[in-house]
Protein backbone atom coordinates (compact mmCIF):
# COMPACT_ATOMS: atom_id res chain seq x y z
CA UNK A 1 0.00 0.00 0.00
CA UNK A 2 1.07 3.48 -0.54
CA UNK A 3 -0.24 4.94 2.17
CA UNK A 4 -0.59 3.02 5.76
CA UNK A 5 -3.79 1.15 6.16
CA UNK A 6 -4.54 2.54 9.68
CA UNK A 7 -4.27 6.12 7.99
CA UNK A 8 -6.63 5.09 5.13
CA UNK A 9 -8.68 3.46 6.98
CA UNK A 10 -9.23 7.10 8.92
CA UNK A 11 -9.40 8.90 5.84
CA UNK A 12 -12.17 6.69 4.56
CA UNK A 13 -14.27 6.43 8.06
CA UNK A 14 -14.13 10.37 8.06
CA UNK A 15 -15.67 10.77 4.41
CA UNK A 16 -18.22 8.22 4.72
CA UNK A 17 -19.30 9.73 8.07
CA UNK A 18 -19.82 12.93 6.58
CA UNK A 19 -21.71 11.76 3.46
CA UNK A 20 -24.24 9.58 5.69
CA UNK A 21 -24.31 12.87 7.47
CA UNK A 22 -25.32 14.23 4.17
CA UNK A 23 -22.49 17.17 4.76
CA UNK A 24 -21.86 18.60 1.04
CA UNK A 25 -18.93 20.87 2.23
CA UNK A 26 -16.02 18.97 4.97
CA UNK A 27 -12.45 19.86 5.94
CA UNK A 28 -10.20 16.75 5.18
CA UNK A 29 -6.56 18.76 5.53
CA UNK A 30 -5.92 21.72 7.43
CA UNK A 31 -3.48 23.72 6.78
CA UNK A 32 -2.54 24.89 10.15
CA UNK A 33 0.04 28.08 10.36
CA UNK A 34 1.20 28.96 13.92
CA UNK A 35 3.30 31.44 12.71
CA UNK A 36 4.87 33.09 9.72
CA UNK A 37 8.28 33.80 10.64
CA UNK A 38 10.68 31.73 8.75
CA UNK A 39 14.37 31.28 8.92
CA UNK A 40 14.51 31.69 4.65
CA UNK A 41 13.37 33.49 2.29
CA UNK A 42 12.17 30.97 -0.48
CA UNK A 43 11.91 33.35 -3.62
CA UNK A 44 8.32 31.71 -4.49
CA UNK A 45 6.81 32.10 -0.81
CA UNK A 46 3.16 34.01 -0.87
CA UNK A 47 3.13 33.50 3.20
CA UNK A 48 6.77 35.52 4.48
CA UNK A 49 5.30 38.59 2.02
CA UNK A 50 1.38 38.26 2.61
CA UNK A 51 1.87 38.64 6.21
CA UNK A 52 5.00 40.53 6.60
CA UNK A 53 3.63 43.10 9.13
CA UNK A 54 2.90 40.07 11.27
CA UNK A 55 5.76 37.83 11.20
CA UNK A 56 6.17 38.48 15.20
CA UNK A 57 2.66 36.95 15.74
CA UNK A 58 1.95 33.32 17.20
CA UNK A 59 -1.31 31.54 17.48
CA UNK A 60 -1.29 30.38 21.00
CA UNK A 61 -1.18 26.56 21.50
CA UNK A 62 -4.81 26.31 22.60
CA UNK A 63 -6.60 28.27 19.71
CA UNK A 64 -4.21 26.06 17.27
CA UNK A 65 -5.94 22.99 19.05
CA UNK A 66 -9.21 24.61 19.00
CA UNK A 67 -9.12 25.42 15.22
CA UNK A 68 -8.36 21.60 14.51
CA UNK A 69 -11.01 20.42 16.77
CA UNK A 70 -13.45 22.77 15.34
CA UNK A 71 -13.13 21.58 11.20
CA UNK A 72 -12.23 18.71 12.32
CA UNK A 73 -10.49 17.47 9.88
CA UNK A 74 -8.55 14.04 10.02
CA UNK A 75 -5.01 15.39 8.77
CA UNK A 76 -3.24 18.40 9.98
CA UNK A 77 -0.50 20.26 8.17
CA UNK A 78 1.56 22.13 10.23
CA UNK A 79 3.17 24.68 8.05
CA UNK A 80 3.73 28.30 8.17
CA UNK A 81 6.33 29.86 8.08
CA UNK A 82 9.14 27.17 9.59
CA UNK A 83 6.75 25.01 12.14
CA UNK A 84 10.25 24.27 13.88
CA UNK A 85 10.45 27.34 15.28
CA UNK A 86 7.20 27.75 17.02
CA UNK A 87 8.13 27.43 20.75
CA UNK A 88 5.78 24.95 21.29
CA UNK A 89 6.18 23.00 18.42
CA UNK A 90 6.07 19.53 20.66
CA UNK A 91 3.12 20.50 23.02
CA UNK A 92 1.28 21.51 19.22
CA UNK A 93 2.12 17.47 17.89
CA UNK A 94 1.30 16.08 21.37
CA UNK A 95 -1.97 17.81 21.21
CA UNK A 96 -3.07 17.08 18.25
CA UNK A 97 -2.28 13.56 18.48
CA UNK A 98 -4.42 13.09 21.61
CA UNK A 99 -7.22 14.59 19.05
CA UNK A 100 -6.25 11.63 17.03
CA UNK A 101 -5.12 13.35 13.97
CA UNK A 102 -2.55 12.36 11.15
CA UNK A 103 0.38 15.02 10.44
CA UNK A 104 2.36 16.80 8.32
CA UNK A 105 5.16 18.79 9.94
CA UNK A 106 5.80 20.46 6.46
CA UNK A 107 9.27 22.07 7.01
CA UNK A 108 12.88 23.48 5.59
CA UNK A 109 14.47 20.66 7.04
CA UNK A 110 17.28 23.37 8.75
CA UNK A 111 16.16 22.63 11.92
CA UNK A 112 14.96 18.83 11.92
CA UNK A 113 18.29 17.18 13.10
CA UNK A 114 18.20 19.76 16.18
CA UNK A 115 15.15 18.47 17.25
CA UNK A 116 15.82 14.98 16.28
CA UNK A 117 18.96 14.79 18.25
CA UNK A 118 16.62 16.45 21.75
CA UNK A 119 14.24 13.25 21.04
CA UNK A 120 17.12 10.84 21.47
CA UNK A 121 18.27 12.82 24.26
CA UNK A 122 15.15 12.57 26.19
CA UNK A 123 14.96 8.60 25.50
CA UNK A 124 18.55 7.90 25.63
CA UNK A 125 19.24 3.95 27.20
CA UNK A 126 20.67 1.21 26.23
CA UNK A 127 18.58 0.40 23.62
CA UNK A 128 19.28 3.83 21.81
CA UNK A 129 22.94 3.57 22.22
CA UNK A 130 23.21 1.71 18.77
CA UNK A 131 21.37 4.15 16.53
CA UNK A 132 23.40 6.71 18.31
CA UNK A 133 26.55 4.61 17.36
CA UNK A 134 25.25 4.31 13.86
CA UNK A 135 24.49 8.22 13.25
CA UNK A 136 27.91 8.94 14.42
CA UNK A 137 29.50 6.20 11.86
CA UNK A 138 27.57 7.74 9.02
CA UNK A 139 28.64 11.04 9.80
CA UNK A 140 24.95 12.71 10.95
CA UNK A 141 26.12 13.74 14.41
CA UNK A 142 29.09 15.00 15.77
CA UNK A 143 31.04 13.64 18.59
CA UNK A 144 30.05 16.67 20.68
CA UNK A 145 26.48 16.19 19.98
CA UNK A 146 26.39 11.89 20.41
CA UNK A 147 27.87 13.49 24.09
CA UNK A 148 25.14 15.72 24.54
CA UNK A 149 22.29 12.47 23.54
CA UNK A 150 24.67 10.09 25.78
CA UNK A 151 24.33 12.47 28.90
CA UNK A 152 21.34 14.83 28.90
CA UNK A 153 20.36 16.90 31.27
CA UNK A 154 17.47 17.12 33.89
CA UNK A 155 16.24 19.55 31.34
CA UNK A 156 16.56 17.72 28.06
CA UNK A 157 15.45 14.56 30.30
CA UNK A 158 12.05 15.88 30.76
CA UNK A 159 11.40 17.44 27.75
CA UNK A 160 8.44 16.98 25.28
CA UNK A 161 9.65 15.92 21.96
CA UNK A 162 8.43 15.11 18.70
CA UNK A 163 9.37 11.07 18.26
CA UNK A 164 8.89 8.94 15.46
CA UNK A 165 4.83 7.70 15.42
CA UNK A 166 2.95 6.10 12.62
CA UNK A 167 0.28 9.29 12.18
CA UNK A 168 3.57 11.32 11.65
CA UNK A 169 5.25 12.57 8.78
CA UNK A 170 8.11 14.62 8.64
CA UNK A 171 7.20 16.80 5.26
CA UNK A 172 10.83 18.08 4.18
CA UNK A 173 10.10 20.75 1.19
CA UNK A 174 12.63 19.69 -1.97
CA UNK A 175 12.13 21.50 -5.21
CA UNK A 176 14.95 20.26 -7.30
CA UNK A 177 18.69 19.32 -7.08
CA UNK A 178 21.17 20.92 -5.34
CA UNK A 179 21.67 23.82 -7.36
CA UNK A 180 17.94 24.60 -7.89
CA UNK A 181 16.61 24.16 -4.00
CA UNK A 182 19.31 26.39 -2.83
CA UNK A 183 18.76 28.99 -5.79
CA UNK A 184 14.58 28.73 -4.67
CA UNK A 185 15.21 29.20 -0.82
CA UNK A 186 18.15 31.43 -1.94
CA UNK A 187 20.53 29.99 0.42
CA UNK A 188 23.24 27.38 -0.13
CA UNK A 189 23.55 24.57 1.88
CA UNK A 190 19.77 23.76 2.96
CA UNK A 191 19.54 20.97 -0.26
CA UNK A 192 22.41 19.41 1.70
CA UNK A 193 20.92 19.42 5.20
CA UNK A 194 17.82 18.20 3.99
CA UNK A 195 19.20 14.71 2.81
CA UNK A 196 21.40 14.92 6.17
CA UNK A 197 18.08 15.17 8.27
CA UNK A 198 16.26 12.97 5.82
CA UNK A 199 19.25 10.13 5.82
CA UNK A 200 19.26 10.46 9.88
CA UNK A 201 15.07 10.31 10.18
CA UNK A 202 14.74 7.26 8.52
CA UNK A 203 17.59 5.63 10.58
CA UNK A 204 15.53 6.59 13.90
CA UNK A 205 12.63 5.69 12.40
CA UNK A 206 10.83 8.63 11.35
CA UNK A 207 8.27 8.40 8.19
CA UNK A 208 8.83 11.17 5.87
CA UNK A 209 7.67 12.93 2.68
CA UNK A 210 8.61 15.71 0.46
CA UNK A 211 6.74 18.48 -0.92
CA UNK A 212 8.08 19.89 -4.26
CA UNK A 213 6.45 22.83 -6.11
CA UNK A 214 6.80 22.96 -9.67
CA UNK A 215 7.96 26.54 -11.22
CA UNK A 216 7.85 27.78 -14.67
CA UNK A 217 12.00 27.20 -14.99
CA UNK A 218 11.25 23.87 -13.10
CA UNK A 219 12.69 21.20 -15.44
CA UNK A 220 10.71 17.96 -15.69
CA UNK A 221 13.70 15.89 -16.48
CA UNK A 222 15.49 16.87 -13.11
CA UNK A 223 12.65 16.37 -11.48
CA UNK A 224 12.35 12.67 -12.14
CA UNK A 225 15.88 12.73 -11.24
CA UNK A 226 15.10 14.12 -7.61
CA UNK A 227 12.37 11.60 -6.94
CA UNK A 228 15.01 9.08 -7.79
CA UNK A 229 17.27 10.58 -5.45
CA UNK A 230 14.93 10.74 -3.15
CA UNK A 231 13.60 7.37 -3.40
CA UNK A 232 16.76 6.07 -3.01
CA UNK A 233 16.95 7.88 0.47
CA UNK A 234 13.90 5.63 1.52
CA UNK A 235 11.24 8.60 1.75
CA UNK A 236 8.01 7.31 2.29
CA UNK A 237 5.78 9.53 -0.37
CA UNK A 238 6.02 12.32 -2.68
CA UNK A 239 3.61 15.75 -3.05
CA UNK A 240 3.96 17.56 -5.93
CA UNK A 241 2.07 20.47 -7.09
CA UNK A 242 2.31 23.30 -9.18
CA UNK A 243 3.14 27.03 -7.71
CA UNK A 244 0.58 29.74 -7.50
CA UNK A 245 0.58 33.44 -9.21
CA UNK A 246 0.78 34.92 -5.24
CA UNK A 247 -0.15 38.23 -5.37
CA UNK A 248 2.26 39.27 -2.53
CA UNK A 249 4.79 37.40 -3.96
CA UNK A 250 4.29 38.53 -7.56
CA UNK A 251 4.88 42.44 -6.43
CA UNK A 252 7.68 41.17 -4.81
CA UNK A 253 9.91 40.11 -7.67
CA UNK A 254 9.00 43.05 -9.74
CA UNK A 255 10.07 45.02 -6.46
CA UNK A 256 13.09 43.14 -5.50
CA UNK A 257 14.48 41.25 -8.22
CA UNK A 258 12.98 43.52 -11.10
CA UNK A 259 11.27 40.38 -12.81
CA UNK A 260 8.13 40.14 -15.04
CA UNK A 261 5.92 37.45 -12.88
CA UNK A 262 4.88 36.16 -16.26
CA UNK A 263 8.43 34.56 -16.44
CA UNK A 264 8.27 32.64 -12.93
CA UNK A 265 4.96 31.51 -12.84
CA UNK A 266 2.32 28.78 -14.45
CA UNK A 267 -0.22 29.14 -16.62
CA UNK A 268 -2.53 25.84 -17.10
CA UNK A 269 -1.38 25.33 -20.48
CA UNK A 270 2.34 25.31 -19.24
CA UNK A 271 1.35 23.08 -16.00
CA UNK A 272 -0.03 20.00 -18.26
CA UNK A 273 3.53 20.41 -19.85
CA UNK A 274 5.66 19.93 -17.02
CA UNK A 275 3.22 17.20 -15.79
CA UNK A 276 2.60 15.01 -18.86
CA UNK A 277 4.79 12.43 -17.57
CA UNK A 278 3.35 12.48 -13.88
CA UNK A 279 1.19 9.22 -14.35
CA UNK A 280 4.57 7.20 -15.15
CA UNK A 281 5.98 8.91 -12.03
CA UNK A 282 2.71 7.76 -10.31
CA UNK A 283 3.72 4.47 -11.02
CA UNK A 284 7.52 4.55 -10.28
CA UNK A 285 7.78 7.07 -7.26
CA UNK A 286 5.23 7.15 -3.77
CA UNK A 287 3.74 10.16 -5.10
CA UNK A 288 0.91 10.70 -2.47
CA UNK A 289 -1.87 12.53 -4.67
CA UNK A 290 -4.69 10.58 -6.19
CA UNK A 291 -4.79 9.52 -9.77
CA UNK A 292 -7.54 11.57 -10.43
CA UNK A 293 -5.29 14.73 -9.16
CA UNK A 294 -2.86 13.33 -11.44
CA UNK A 295 -5.20 13.57 -14.27
CA UNK A 296 -5.97 16.87 -13.87
CA UNK A 297 -2.42 17.99 -13.51
CA UNK A 298 -1.16 16.01 -17.07
CA UNK A 299 -4.62 17.78 -18.88
CA UNK A 300 -6.85 14.71 -19.09
CA UNK A 301 -9.36 15.53 -17.15
CA UNK A 302 -11.04 18.61 -15.57
CA UNK A 303 -11.93 18.78 -12.11
CA UNK A 304 -14.20 21.67 -9.86
CA UNK A 305 -12.10 23.55 -6.92
CA UNK A 306 -13.15 22.22 -3.36
CA UNK A 307 -10.87 24.65 -1.63
CA UNK A 308 -13.19 24.45 1.56
CA UNK A 309 -11.58 21.06 1.83
CA UNK A 310 -8.43 22.28 2.72
CA UNK A 311 -8.98 25.18 4.88
CA UNK A 312 -5.79 27.06 6.02
CA UNK A 313 -6.24 28.72 9.58
CA UNK A 314 -3.30 31.56 10.79
CA UNK A 315 -2.55 34.11 13.13
CA UNK A 316 -5.52 36.36 11.22
CA UNK A 317 -7.95 33.57 11.58
CA UNK A 318 -9.64 31.43 8.75
CA UNK A 319 -8.11 32.47 5.77
CA UNK A 320 -10.65 32.13 2.96
CA UNK A 321 -11.60 31.23 0.19
CA UNK A 322 -8.25 29.11 0.25
CA UNK A 323 -4.50 28.52 0.72
CA UNK A 324 -3.72 30.84 -2.00
CA UNK A 325 -5.67 33.44 -1.99
CA UNK A 326 -7.06 35.91 0.66
CA UNK A 327 -10.08 37.71 0.12
CA UNK A 328 -11.08 37.75 3.93
CA UNK A 329 -10.50 36.29 7.70
CA UNK A 330 -12.55 34.65 9.20
CA UNK A 331 -13.78 33.84 12.90
CA UNK A 332 -14.51 30.06 12.41
CA UNK A 333 -14.19 27.11 9.97
CA UNK A 334 -17.91 27.53 9.88
CA UNK A 335 -18.47 31.21 9.19
CA UNK A 336 -16.07 30.45 6.05
CA UNK A 337 -18.20 27.31 4.75
CA UNK A 338 -21.47 29.40 4.99
CA UNK A 339 -20.39 32.87 4.28
CA UNK A 340 -17.85 32.77 1.44
CA UNK A 341 -19.56 32.14 -2.45
CA UNK A 342 -18.84 29.16 -3.15
CA UNK A 343 -19.63 29.50 -6.84
CA UNK A 344 -17.55 32.58 -7.34
CA UNK A 345 -14.21 30.47 -7.19
CA UNK A 346 -12.24 27.73 -8.85
CA UNK A 347 -13.49 26.87 -12.43
CA UNK A 348 -16.55 25.40 -14.35
CA UNK A 349 -15.61 22.93 -17.38
CA UNK A 350 -12.45 24.31 -17.43
CA UNK A 351 -13.63 27.98 -17.37
CA UNK A 352 -12.22 29.90 -14.62
CA UNK A 353 -15.01 31.78 -12.72
CA UNK A 354 -12.44 34.24 -11.17
CA UNK A 355 -9.87 35.98 -12.93
CA UNK A 356 -7.09 34.82 -9.66
CA UNK A 357 -8.59 30.83 -9.96
CA UNK A 358 -7.34 31.23 -14.03
CA UNK A 359 -4.08 29.84 -13.94
CA UNK A 360 -4.21 27.39 -10.24
CA UNK A 361 -4.33 23.52 -10.64
CA UNK A 362 -2.70 23.41 -6.84
CA UNK A 363 -3.22 20.80 -4.87
CA UNK A 364 -5.50 22.34 -2.24
CA UNK A 365 -8.09 23.09 -4.78
CA UNK A 366 -8.48 20.26 -6.55
CA UNK A 367 -6.57 17.28 -4.74
CA UNK A 368 -9.62 16.81 -2.51
CA UNK A 369 -11.92 16.95 -5.84
CA UNK A 370 -9.66 13.73 -6.79
CA UNK A 371 -9.94 12.41 -3.27
CA UNK A 372 -13.80 13.23 -2.73
CA UNK A 373 -14.91 12.22 -6.17
CA UNK A 374 -18.44 9.98 -6.12
CA UNK A 375 -18.14 8.53 -9.78
CA UNK A 376 -17.78 4.98 -9.53
CA UNK A 377 -14.58 4.80 -11.74
CA UNK A 378 -12.78 7.08 -10.32
CA UNK A 379 -13.41 5.67 -6.89
CA UNK A 380 -12.05 2.83 -8.56
CA UNK A 381 -9.15 3.96 -9.68
CA UNK A 382 -7.90 5.64 -6.65
CA UNK A 383 -8.67 2.50 -4.35
CA UNK A 384 -6.86 0.61 -6.92
CA UNK A 385 -3.97 3.26 -6.56
CA UNK A 386 -3.48 3.08 -3.28
CA UNK A 387 -4.16 -0.28 -2.97
CA UNK A 388 -1.63 -1.23 -5.17
CA UNK A 389 1.84 -2.36 -4.42
CA UNK A 390 3.82 0.38 -3.31
CA UNK A 391 7.15 1.36 -5.76
CA UNK A 392 10.43 -0.29 -4.47
CA UNK A 393 12.89 2.48 -3.61
CA UNK A 394 14.94 3.85 -6.44
CA UNK A 395 18.66 1.66 -6.45
CA UNK A 396 21.22 4.12 -4.77
CA UNK A 397 24.24 4.42 -6.77
CA UNK A 398 27.54 6.84 -6.60
CA UNK A 399 26.06 8.41 -10.50
CA UNK A 400 22.69 9.35 -8.41
CA UNK A 401 24.29 10.77 -5.65
CA UNK A 402 27.11 12.99 -7.88
CA UNK A 403 24.04 14.15 -10.12
CA UNK A 404 22.31 15.22 -6.80
CA UNK A 405 25.11 17.15 -5.63
CA UNK A 406 25.03 19.61 -8.41
CA UNK A 407 25.86 22.84 -6.83
CA UNK A 408 27.74 24.61 -3.80
CA UNK A 409 28.84 20.68 -3.00
CA UNK A 410 31.16 20.70 -6.09
CA UNK A 411 31.99 24.86 -6.05
CA UNK A 412 29.39 25.73 -8.58
CA UNK A 413 26.69 27.76 -5.08
CA UNK A 414 25.46 30.59 -6.75
CA UNK A 415 24.90 32.84 -3.72
CA UNK A 416 28.88 32.55 -2.30
CA UNK A 417 29.74 33.56 -5.90
CA UNK A 418 26.94 35.97 -6.13
CA UNK A 419 28.00 37.56 -2.83
CA UNK A 420 31.98 37.73 -3.63
CA UNK A 421 31.10 39.69 -6.97
CA UNK A 422 29.38 42.11 -5.15
CA UNK A 423 31.79 42.26 -2.72
CA UNK A 424 34.62 42.88 -5.01
CA UNK A 425 32.75 45.68 -7.21
CA UNK A 426 31.89 47.56 -4.10
CA UNK A 427 35.18 47.73 -3.03
CA UNK A 428 36.27 48.37 -6.41
CA UNK A 429 38.07 45.87 -7.64
CA UNK A 430 37.17 43.39 -10.70
CA UNK A 431 33.87 41.57 -9.95
CA UNK A 432 33.86 37.70 -10.33
CA UNK A 433 31.40 38.02 -13.43
CA UNK A 434 34.16 40.21 -15.28
CA UNK A 435 36.11 36.95 -17.00
CA UNK A 436 39.09 37.79 -19.91
CA UNK A 437 38.75 41.71 -18.98
CA UNK A 438 35.15 41.40 -19.81
CA UNK A 439 32.05 42.72 -18.22
CA UNK A 440 30.17 39.62 -17.82
CA UNK A 441 26.52 40.99 -19.47
CA UNK A 442 25.87 38.96 -22.48
CA UNK A 443 22.35 37.42 -22.80
CA UNK A 444 21.33 34.11 -21.46
CA UNK A 445 17.52 34.41 -22.25
CA UNK A 446 18.32 31.36 -24.99
CA UNK A 447 18.76 29.02 -22.00
CA UNK A 448 22.45 28.98 -22.80
CA UNK A 449 24.17 28.30 -19.77
CA UNK A 450 27.87 27.91 -21.20
CA UNK A 451 29.59 30.27 -18.72
CA UNK A 452 28.59 29.09 -15.70
CA UNK A 453 25.76 31.65 -14.96
CA UNK A 454 21.94 31.70 -15.39
CA UNK A 455 19.28 34.24 -15.50
CA UNK A 456 18.09 33.04 -12.00
CA UNK A 457 21.95 33.87 -10.41
CA UNK A 458 22.12 37.32 -12.33
CA UNK A 459 18.31 38.45 -10.37
CA UNK A 460 20.05 37.03 -7.13
CA UNK A 461 23.15 38.92 -7.71
CA UNK A 462 21.26 41.91 -8.38
CA UNK A 463 19.28 41.44 -5.43
CA UNK A 464 22.26 40.86 -3.14
CA UNK A 465 23.80 44.17 -5.17
CA UNK A 466 20.80 45.89 -3.76
CA UNK A 467 20.98 44.62 -0.42
CA UNK A 468 24.61 45.75 -0.09
CA UNK A 469 24.05 49.18 -1.51
CA UNK A 470 21.43 49.96 1.22
CA UNK A 471 23.71 48.48 3.70
CA UNK A 472 26.21 50.65 2.71
CA UNK A 473 24.46 53.61 2.46
CA UNK A 474 23.09 53.38 5.82
CA UNK A 475 26.71 53.15 7.17
S1 LIG B 1 -9.01 27.58 -8.03
FE1 LIG B 1 -7.13 27.87 -6.79
S2 LIG B 1 -7.06 30.08 -6.35
FE2 LIG B 1 -9.19 29.59 -6.99
S3 LIG B 1 -10.27 29.15 -5.06
FE3 LIG B 1 -9.52 27.19 -5.88
S4 LIG B 1 -7.55 26.88 -4.84
FE4 LIG B 1 -8.08 29.06 -4.62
Amino acid sequence: MRFPLALTLKIAKHITRNRLKGTSKFAMVLQLEPLHTCNLTCTGCGRIREYSTSLKDLVPLEQCLAAAAECDAPMVSICGGEPLIYPKIEELVAGLRAQGRILYICTNGVFMRKKMREHLAATYGPAVEPTVARLLSEGLITEKEAEQIRNPDEAARKKVTLGPTKWMYWNVHVDGLEYTHDLIVEREGVFKECVLAIRMAKIIGYQVATNTTVYKETNPAELEQMFQFLSSLQVDGHTISPGYDYDAAKKDMVKRLGRDPKDFFLTRDLVREKFKDIRRWGEQFTLFGTPVYLEFLAGRRELPCSAWAIPTYNVRGWKAPCYVMTEGHYGSYQEVLTKVDWEKYGTKDGVALNPKCENCMMHSGYEPSGALSTKLGDTWVNMKFNFGSKPRPYPASPELTKAAYNGATIGKGHLAEAKAAVNRELSGAKSAYQRNGDDHTHDHSGGGDSCGSSPERDALLAKVRDAKSAEVKAR
